[in-house]
């Protein structure tokens, strides 16, 4: 790709080679439902944080796949760990322990 010196838009490429596999597994040890969120956002829909600051599990397990565990945890900081997001995943996984689970394998990095 030719390099103009600018651009339009920041690059929304990614660098797999970042990606933390222990880490991951890690969490997976912890939460083997973080292998089957299917990314519907249900969770994020009905978040009581979400109403007032970005906050999205959604995005975040996106942002660990990603390779990109700051924003993940940035995604989750406002969580207030009410439970909500738990009643209505279609996936039945325990949101409320994942969120805590992904802020404390990532945190400590
Ligand atoms: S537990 Fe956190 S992410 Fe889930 S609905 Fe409550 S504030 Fe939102
Ligand atoms: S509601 Fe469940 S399956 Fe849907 S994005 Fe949230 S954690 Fe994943």
């Amino acid at each position: 790709m030719v390099d103009f010196g600018f651009g339009l838009v920041p690059s929304s490429r990614i660098n797999l080679d970042s990606f933390d596999k222990d880490k991951y597994e890690e969490l997976v040890s912890m939460e083997p439902d973080a292998r089957i969120c299917m990314a519907c956002g249900t969770c994020t829909a009905v978040c009581t944080a979400g109403k007032f600051v970005h906050t999205s599990l959604r995005e975040a397990i996106e942002d660990i796949f990603n390779a990109k565990p700051d924003n993940a945890l940035a995604d989750l900081k406002a969580c207030q760990l009410c439970g909500k997001c738990s009643m209505v995943c279609p996936r039945g996984i325990n949101t409320r322990h994942l969120i805590m689970s992904i802020n404390k394998v990532y945190s400590d990095k």
